[in-house]
């Protein structure tokens, strides 16, 4: 049994996004789970989060997870990410409208 294969995304942008998720996940674990490292469920998140982005049909030309209108994450996951992200809110703020700033400039 093979998949199709697809090249996985790479790009500056994916790669970008992958060190803000993350870099968020990480936060999120140590301000509620106070851990000295990553937990079994956080980095499990993660691992899960940065495989989405390398499968994103988008690629490149994706915009911010939350604005995406396809939804790649399953159910459980998509709960534990918008926690995270809820927590994140004002850093999340501070990079954001950079981020948009810069898709629009690439247009
Ligand atoms: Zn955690």
């Amino acid at each position: 049994m093979t998949r199709p294969k697809r090249e996985l995304n790479n790009g500056p942008n994916i790669q970008k996004e992958k060190l803000i998720v993350s870099k968020m996940i990480r936060l999120y674990c140590k301000k509620k789970h106070h851990y000295g490292m990553i937990c079994e469920e956080c980095h499990e998140l993660e691992s899960y989060a940065l495989k989405r982005l390398s499968f994103c049909l988008f690629g490149e030309e994706k915009t911010a997870c939350s604005n995406c209108k396809i939804h790649c994450y399953k159910p459980v996951y998509r709960e534990q990410i918008k926690k995270v992200m809820r927590s994140a809110g004002p850093w999340m703020i501070l990079w954001h409208p950079i981020y948009s700033v810069k898709h629009l400039l690439n247009k």
